[in-house]
Formats: structure tokens, sequence, C-alpha cells
């Protein structure tokens, strides 16, 4: 048994708890990390080279407050580490006008007074010659849209964490932990670790680590990652000229897209893959997986349509309404849970991290988090002990 007790352990250093470990450091914390792999890695949830930030939230209105203070730690971290970890590009919410994309960023904008503006198809295809939008399709436009470097960003709350105190210890991973009176007992291959609270922020392995604890409908689901050269004018794929963009493109059907950055440009169907095992999931892209993209730009983006330069698999953690859970584990109160994210949490991270750090030191977070409650699903085992 590791005889030093630590305040807090963190399992899983990825997106939420790279950023969780900074925060707890920089409020003085004595935090112990864990992560299975060396993050950044290509296992897990969080690579990729990009991911969007918006603040025209579709899904709901209230992650608006909470993504404006997510941008304002992006700042700050950019500004501590002299790194850029986010560029900004404008945004594209494209779709039919009464589709929950439209009218959902439509009414983030309204609601909160964001600077937007809502362009016809013709508007679109005259400012970005390389959208290929039907006549029935408007977009919201958001400046502030843009793009962050996720490898980048997860290893600077790392290094940030450790140069405050953070212990933290790659390729060990958790096996199991039990609640140990009011704090927790961690258990890996090499040690017995003990804190007084526990985070869990272990993306597509939180069920597993959660057993028998707590029985949340989490599933894990493939996502294809691709990247193409460009087929023609290329120029207009420049980050100056392309801008970041989410496209319905039938009823609650979605892609995306990204600027070319120097790898090719970046697209991905947004939801519809297999659901997966994190310990077995198929990594290699097919064919027809290739040729369901193609389709897309043929259709939207005729000129995105070149060469095939590599592609990616990553995994969403999705919950049934995809609304997160950050919230305390109902049997444990010591345990805090601070994933999953359904697919569009990464540019939250920042905020999420500092949520926790609040919510452990004992403080009230100045966030509604009431969407993200755990007990909304209302499915626990009484069984108060978790394994792996
Ligand atoms: C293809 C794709 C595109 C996305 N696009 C966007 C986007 O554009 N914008 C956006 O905001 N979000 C986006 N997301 C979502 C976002 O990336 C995720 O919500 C976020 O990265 C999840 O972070 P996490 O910390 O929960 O998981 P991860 O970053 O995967 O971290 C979990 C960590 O836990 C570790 N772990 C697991 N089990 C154990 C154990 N037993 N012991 C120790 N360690 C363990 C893993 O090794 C891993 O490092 C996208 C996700 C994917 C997959």
């Amino acid at each position: 048994m590791n005889q030093e007790r630590h305040d807090v352990i963190v399992i899983g250093l990825g997106a939420m708890g790279s950023a969780t470990a900074y925060h707890l450091a920089t409020k003085g914390a004595r935090v112990l990390g864990f992560d299975r792999y060396h993050p950044p890695h290509q296992f897990g949830s969080s690579h990729g080279l990009t991911r969007i930030i918006r603040e025209a939230y579709f899904e709901d209105p209230s992650y608006v407050p909470l993504v404006q203070r997510a941008y304002e730690l992006w700042a700050e971290l950019e500004q501590l580490s002299g790194r850029k970890i986010l560029r900004q590009t404008g945004g594209l919410m494209i779709g039919p006008p009464d589709g929950v994309l439209v009218s959902g960023a439509r009414r983030s904008a309204e609601e909160h007074k964001l600077l937007h503006q809502v362009l016809s198809s013709s508007e679109m295809r005259a400012r970005f010659p390389i959208l290929s939008p039907e006549s029935n399709t408007v977009a919201v436009w958001e400046p502030r849209a843009g793009i962050l470097f996720p490898e980048l960003a997860v290893q600077t709350h790392l290094e940030l964490a450790a140069k405050r105190g953070a212990t933290l210890k790659f390729n060990e991973p958790v096996l199991r932990w039990e609640p140990d009176g009011e704090g927790v007992r961690v258990f890996t291959a090499t040690g017995i670790y003990s804190a007084r609270h526990l985070v869990l922020s272990a993306g597509a392995w939180l069920g597993a680590l959660l057993g028998a604890s707590a029985d949340l409908p989490l599933a894990a689901e493939r996502q294809v990652l691709l990247w193409f050269e460009p087929g023609s004018q290329a120029e207009q794929f420049q980050p100056e000229n392309c801008p970041i963009y989410i496209w319905e493109y039938a009823p609650h059907r979605f892609f995306y897209g990204f600027p070319n950055l120097g790898d090719g440009i970046k697209v991905a169907v947004h939801h519809e893959g297999q659901l997966s095992d994190p310990e077995t999931i198929r990594r290699d892209v097919s064919e027809h997986e290739v040729e369901t993209m193609r389709l897309l730009l043929r259709r939207f983006l005729p000129d995105a349509n070149g060469i095939l330069k590599s592609t990616m698999v990553c995994m969403y953690t999705n919950t049934p309404d995809e609304h997160f859970i950050v919230d305390y584990h109902p049997a444990h109160p010591q345990v805090l849970v601070v994933s999953p994210c359904s697919g569009h949490g990464f540019k939250f991270s920042s905020v999420i991290g500092e949520l926790a750090a609040t919510l452990l030191g004992g403080q009230q977070p100045r966030f509604d988090l009431s969407l993200f409650r755990i007990d909304r699903f209302a499915r626990f085992s009484p069984d108060p002990v978790s394994s792996k």
C-alpha cells in the first residue's frame, strides 16, 4: 500500500482528466493521476488532430455560458504555455431552416445575443465557393467558431499539472477501485493507492470502471475520420478561406469538416457508427466507409473529393440523450464522474476540468449543471462496490 494519501485520484488522463488534474493542482490539491496509456494517444476519444469549438450551440442553449468560459480558459492555457491551441476560423451550421442544427444554433445565438448571421444558399455559395448547398438550405454563420488541437491541449494540461505538483502515472491501468470509509482505494498491478476523492474520467472505459456500482446506459460508438487532398480549388480550403462546418444533410444526420491545415481536408460523419467495445474496436477503415464519405462530398463539397490521404478511428461515449455526465456517483459522494461527452465534449474539457476542481473543493459551481445529472438515468444498482 502506497503510504501517501492524496486529496484526489484521477482515473483517465485524456481530455477531461488532464484538465481536471491541471485545475486541481492549480488549486493546491495533492493529485495522483493514472492512465492505461501515455496520453495523448490514439486509443480513446481525444485524437485526430482537430476538434471543433463553436458557441451557437444547437444541442441546447444552456451549453453557451459553459463554452464561453471554456474559450476564456483555452486562451489562458495558450498564454501560460506559449502554445497555439485554438485557431479561429468562423463556423457554419448548415441545413434546412427548420432542421435541428440550424434552428437550434439560431435559438442559442438569439437567446445569448451572440454575433451571427443567417446566410441563404446563394449567399453561402458566393462567400464559400467550395460549398454546394441545395436551394432550400441556409446556414448560421458564427465568427467565433474554430479549431482546437486536441493532442496539444491534452499534453499541455498534463505538463502544467505536473509542473504544479500532480503525480501522473502513465501506462498504469487501474484495475478497480473501492470506497474506503469516506475516501477511496485504487488498485493497479503495481500498487494500492488511497485518496479522499476519486474522479472517473475514463471516457469509453467508464462503464467498465463503474462495474456493478452503477448501471449507466453508456455506449461506445466507432467513428471514422478521413482526410482528402482537394480535387480542385485547393486555395479555397485554406483556413483563411474555409471555416469549420457542420451539415445536416438529412433530418438528424450530420457530417462535418475542417479546412486544410496541411494534412488534407478532414471530414467525418457525426454518429452513425457501430457500437463497439473499446478493447476490441475495429481500427481499420473499409472501402465502403470511404465511398460513403465520397457520396456526401460529391453532393455537397465536390472540390474536396480528391485523393484519400489518411484515415483514423476514434470513439464517442454516448448517453441516451447525448448530454454529458458531470456529477457525483449516487452511492459514493466521494466519487465524481466527468465523462462521457457523447461526441461533443472536447471544446468543454477546459471548463469541465475547472468545474471538477470547484466541486471537489466544496464550492458551488456558477453554471447550471442540471442537464448533466447522473440520476436522470435512474438505474443504479444498490451494490456499493465497484469492480472491473
Ligand atoms: C471522431 C471524434 C470527433 C470529435 N469531434 C469533436 C469536436 O469537433 N468538438 C468537440 O467538442 N468534441 C468532439 N469530440 C468529442 C470529444 O473529443 C470527447 O468528448 C472527448 O475527447 C472525451 O474525452 P474523455 O476525457 O472523456 O476521453 P479520453 O480522452 O478518451 O480519455 C479517457 C482516458 O481514460 C484512460 N483510461 C481508460 N480506462 C482506464 C483505466 N482503467 N485506468 C487508467 N486509465 C484509463 C484512457 O486511456 C484515456 O486516456 C469528438 C470525438 C471523436 C471520437
